[in-house]
């Protein structure tokens, strides 16, 4: 008998409706694998108190979660405007870094005249108002020509998707909280608004200085981006991509989002990169207990894809139903996957290298076999990841000594993470125990294992094992 779990993961990001141990324990057992917290939102302390919830929860399910730090990046935002404010097509209002709301001048969070252009699109209020930039008034201050009647209001968000940054997109809030960051129990870092591969390098290299071992997430949201040949620098130089959806289609249109999830999705198997799609999957479930018929065909359609991890916002962080959402979204995952493999993918780059020959053989023996599941001896991870590359139809049971791999794994596609102490024989006595605890019934079944046993080289990855428990 093949362990019944969900392949494609979930990973949820906590706020206001979901901010307490019980909550967090709650969401885990009905099959939250990692926790996003958003730090556009909220403090220090708050962020403190989360990571420890979260790591209790984890105890008392024994079950290992990823841990997400989302940095804001060139998120921009309004300041505080005195009262909502109304604006008119043709109207002309100014952006001013250093100035508070009065008539047409409003506050932003950060000196735009040193990024933008004349004629360039402007959007406010996640899209809802659209502005071209006129001139730049002051050494802090643009003046926008507004194209549609809307309103404005405090600390609504701000889309530049014709400026380029320049490799400069760490806001002195980023950088801020990337110190706290790294001394703390994060798996993953995801930067918001990437542009460039080199905004990668400049993260890693910032987190590298720091000791920091959390594995690097770039969000595509921009339309410097999604240009195909820096998408596919982006991707070589990540750790995993998000597809940040609710950004993306402010910046280049909704209709460019189906096709550059797709491509995303292939470039991160093509190159063994972690997925996420995310945004927007079960919205209207922030207000109702059931989701749409075409939320239930995105989330289905992203795990046949090969999605590794589809993700929750507003509806486990605003929502009204935040467990229910992860209910549904598990009962669609599993339907899916038991009636429709992930579509094959023809390019894959092969390393030629052994960890990789070996996970492919793996898989071919354990199909052949009719094998119960793939288990993988993994230190870094880079065993298990490879092999879930190739999104077999069977779990992946991996065994690692390190929690920080057992967690960052937890969000890899068909993934199952147990943290045991190093051994000779690790893939052999976590078959025994799930075994022992039923997890693959009563008859005898058939496991490959995956691991090392040349003596003196830890990480290399050069034995398959075909046991029998
Ligand atoms: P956000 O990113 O929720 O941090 O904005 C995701 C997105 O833009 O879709
Ligand atoms: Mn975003």
């Amino acid at each position: 008998m093949k362990i019944q779990f969900k392949r494609t993961k979930i990973l949820a990001t906590l706020g206001p409706c979901t901010n307490s141990p019980e909550m967090i324990e709650k969401l885990a057992r009905a099959g939250v694998n990692g926790f996003r917290l958003n730090f556009s939102h909220g403090s220090y302390d708050e962020r403190d108190q989360q990571i420890a919830w979260i790591r209790q929860a984890t105890k008392a399910t024994t079950k290992p979660v990823a841990i997400l730090q989302d940095l804001q990046g060139p998120k921009i935002r309004l300041g505080m405007l005195k009262e909502n404010f109304d604006v008119k097509a043709g109207d002309e209002i100014i952006l001013d870094y250093a100035a508070e709301h009065n008539g047409n001048v409003l506050p932003v969070q950060y000196n735009l005249a040193d990024k933008v252009k004349v004629g360039e699109t402007i959007y406010i209020f996640d899209g809802k108002v659209r502005t071209t930039v006129l001139e730049k008034t002051s050494s802090t201050a643009i003046k926008l020509k507004v194209e549609n009647d809307g309103v404005l209001m405090s600390k609504k968000g701000i889309n530049l998707p014709d400026t380029d940054f320049g490799g400069d997109i760490l806001t002195k809030k980023d950088l801020a909280d990337i110190d706290f960051g790294a001394t703390r129990d994060f798996d993953y870092v995801a930067l918001s608004f990437v542009q460039s591969a080199h905004d990668i390098e400049n993260l890693r290299e910032i987190l590298t200085s720091k000791g920091s071992t959390a594995k690097i997430i770039a969000k595509i949201e921009t339309k410097a981006a999604i240009v195909d040949e820096t998408l596919e620098e982006i991707v070589k130089v990540s750790d995993g991509v998000m597809v940040a959806r609710g950004d993306l289609a402010v910046e280049a249109g909704a209709e460019v989002v189906p096709i550059v999830q797709r491509r995303i999705l292939a470039l991160c198997r093509k190159y063994g990169k972690l997925s996420i799609v995310a945004t927007q999957m079960m919205a209207s479930m922030v207000n109702s207990p059931e989701p749409t018929r075409a939320e239930v065909s995105d989330v289905s359609n992203a795990v046949v894809q090969g999605a590794d991890t589809v993700m929750l916002s507003d509806e486990t962080a605003n929502g009204q139903y935040p467990l229910e959402t992860v209910a549904a979204m598990k009962k669609v995952i599993l339907y899916t996957q038991d009636r429709e493999p992930v579509q094959p993918l023809s390019e894959i780059v092969r390393y030629k290298t052994q960890n990789d020959a070996i996970g492919l053989a793996a898989i071919k023996i354990a199909n052949q076999l009719d094998a119960a599941a793939i288990i993988a001896e993994t230190k870094s991870g880079a065993t298990a990841a490879t092999i879930a590359t190739h999104r077999p139809n069977l779990p992946i049971i991996s065994v690692s000594n390190e929690i920080r791999t057992a967690q960052q794994l937890s969000l890899s596609y068909a993934n199952r993470s147990y943290c045991r102490p190093l051994s000779e024989d690790a893939g052999y006595a976590i078959a025994q125990e799930l075994k022992d605890d039923g997890l693959f019934g009563s008859d005898p079944v058939t496991v490959v294992i995956v691991g090392g046993r040349q003596t003196g080289v830890t990480g290399a990855t050069d034995t398959i094992e075909v046991r029998t428990i």
